[in-house]
């Protein structure tokens, strides 16, 4: 068997035959991804501009391998109810807890009028005008858009939060003006 291996003078090297002659994440990644990874036709890459844990929700969804109670009970596991939790009214399944239930909804329309509302002020702007007034006046706002629906106790932190927030800005521009000896 030895016989048949050809030695020659040359330096050992390693060498790499997925996709050329040395080894990359990419060649690797694109051998795992064909192996493995069933094709359903989009691109199981990261899109790199959301969070990472947006990217794994995604991709869990769209395999439909998020742990809801019809998911679970599926592989075994005792739940008490196969019935959504939020609002009683279907089985949760992956599809009833992102489309089809009543929260789900909700939010769809909450997030819809957030883009309406982004769409409808791209062309608006802080304009700045010279004052003779030295006095400085601030402005908070945190009430999602004036959105009743979503007033709750979360909302009035994040308003104490934009509060606090004002006031620390406040202070650090005020103390600068001072060194500047503008007031
Ligand atoms: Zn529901």
């Amino acid at each position: 068997m030895i016989s048949s291996i050809i030695l020659n003078d040359s330096e050992d090297t390693w060498t790499w035959s997925l996709g050329g002659n040395f080894f990359t994440v990419r060649s690797a990644r694109c051998q795992i991804d064909g192996e493995f990874l069933p094709d359903q036709g989009h691109s199981t890459r990261w899109n790199q501009i959301i969070p990472k844990k947006v990217n794994i929700f995604v991709w869990r969804a769209s395999r439909d391998r998020l742990p809801s109670r019809w998911n679970l009970s599926r592989r075994g596991i005792e739940v008490n109810s196969l019935n959504c939790p939020i609002c009683d009214a279907g089985t949760e399944t992956s599809f009833h807890t992102l489309w089809a239930c009543s929260l789900a909804s909700l939010m769809i329309a909450l997030c819809r009028r957030i883009l309406r509302y982004v769409r409808g002020t791209l062309d608006y702007g802080l304009q700045l005008h010279v004052s003779s007034t030295t006095q400085l006046i601030v402005y908070t706002d945190a009430d999602w858009a004036g959105c009743p629906v979503t007033l709750s106790r979360s909302s009035a932190e994040v308003e104490y939060r934009g509060i606090a927030n004002v006031v620390a800005e406040t202070t650090w521009i005020r103390n600068l003006l001072r060194e500047l000896h503008t007031s």
